[in-house]
């Protein structure tokens, strides 16, 4: 009697790697469940912190670890040895890829990749247009190679969703030969989220992704908006850079890019400081020295007027992309909120949509300040245009791109 094959293997392992932290969940792929969660942060200063969530056996509680981690190796080393310890080690022979968040896959990463030397150099090559972000996820998918040579690692790219955006939305007007020089056009960001999102709002309405155009508003502490036609991207407002578009937390989004030639030649400001200004120090933050949306509320509430300021410009130009996305789509089913003010924020909701029933959309506003962690529709039911909230969830989309590419692998 020969004995079965072994099971293939089902778990993916999610990492999400910054600058100075590692974000990580291990999800097994048979019917997406959470297996264990955690966070490292903190990397390279004394006071590095691992969180770790075991889900497994009905979770036995969260384990911390204080102390310095000196890198990233190190850190997904202390990883490792938390999962092994719920016997959910690297070395488990169940699982099936690393699945990585990289942040800037230019033009050349329209789907998730398995990385092998060529992928990890290009995507080296586009370290210029990400500097913020591709160096870590780089550092990240170097050592979790080094800790499992043999497993496959699959780059999951930000970008990705919105290479489908037509020439006419995805070139700035600016000279052809410059831009082309240095690789200047709108890229666009959180495409993970908006993949996920917009796919699971044509389930909410009942619908193929193929039959249903989406405004998608993914309003976290950086924020974004897209215009999906079918379940393809065709316009999305971030650009060469997250600074574009929407008023983020601390990002200004849209200015006059003349605002940075006035602040080097009248206000004698360096590149970088115009850099950090204008990224961590503008938008929400920026404009009212906060920029968690729930102090906000609650200080427009004591009738602070900055924050009340600060609100309505935040809401204004959300407003703006609606009616932008709208014009782009010609037709929209739903317009779509997300991530952490999309998903809680109530009044930012009521307020988007306030005044456009010209254009279809309205709320229910019992619907809408309800609070749940469900995806569900907060228009009534005469709305021409759905009005949805629907959680995100990257490690997800993430788990699920590469667990599809891996596992088509090995059918070949
Ligand atoms: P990111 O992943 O971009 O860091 P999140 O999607 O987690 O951000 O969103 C974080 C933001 O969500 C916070 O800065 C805060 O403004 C907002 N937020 C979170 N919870 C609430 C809430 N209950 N009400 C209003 N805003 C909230």
């Amino acid at each position: 009697m020969t004995t079965p094959p072994p099971p293939a293997p089902t778990r993916i392992l999610v990492l999400n790697s910054g600058s100075s932290s590692v974000k990580y969940q291990l999800l097994d792929m048979r019917n997406a469940a959470r297996l264990a969660v955690g966070l490292v942060e903190r990397i390279g200063e004394q006071t590095s912190r691992l969180v770790h969530t075991p889900l497994v056996d009905g979770g036995a509680g969260l384990r911390e670890r204080t102390g310095p981690i000196a890198d990233h190796e190190a850190a997904l080393r202390a990883v490792a040895e938390e999962l092994a310890a719920d016997g959910l080690g690297l070395d488990s022979p169940e699982l099936a890829a690393i699945g990585h968040r990289v942040v800037h896959g230019g033009l050349r990463f329209s789907a998730p990749t398995v990385v092998d030397d060529e992928v990890l150099a290009e995507i080296e090559r586009l370290v210029p247009v990400a500097p913020l972000h591709n160096p870590a996820n780089i550092t990240g998918i170097r050592t979790a190679r080094a800790l499992r040579p043999d497993l496959p690692q699959v780059a999951v790219f930000d970008t990705a969703f919105h290479t489908t955006m037509p020439e006419s939305a995805a070139r700035y007007a600016i000279d052809v030969e410059t831009a082309d020089a240095h690789r200047i056009r709108r890229y666009g960001f959180h495409g993970t989220s908006h993949a996920y999102v917009s796919r699971e709002t044509a389930k909410l309405l009942g619908k193929a992704p193929e039959d249903v155009n989406v405004i998608v508003l993914h309003l976290g502490n950086g924020a974004s908006a897209s215009a999906v036609a079918g379940g393809r991207c065709v316009d999305t407002s971030m650009g060469l850079t997250p600074l574009e578009g929407l008023v983020m937390g601390t990002r200004s989004g849209d200015v006059d890019p003349a605002v940075t030639f006035h602040l080097r030649r009248v206000a004698g400001m360096s590149t970088d400081d115009i850099d950090t200004l204008l990224n961590k120090k503008s938008g929400l933050v920026g404009l009212c020295g906060d920029n968690d949306m729930r102090e906000i509320r609650r200080r427009i509430d004591e009738g602070d007027e900055r924050a009340r300021l600060a609100f309505d410009i935040y809401i204004h130009r959300l407003k703006k992309y609606i009616g932008a996305y709208y014009a782009v789509l010609g037709r929209v089913d739903a317009v779509v909120f997300t991530a952490g003010v999309g998903e809680n924020a109530a009044p930012v909701r009521a307020a988007a949509v306030a005044g456009l029933e010209e254009l279809g959309l309205a709320l229910d506003s019992g619907l809408n300040e309800e609070r749940s962690p469900h995806a569900r529709i907060v228009s009534p039911p005469y709305a021409r245009v759905a009005v949805a909230v629907v959680p995100t969830d990257e490690e997800l989309e993430i788990a699920r791109q590469a667990f599809a590419l891996v596992s088509e692998d090995s059918l070949d």
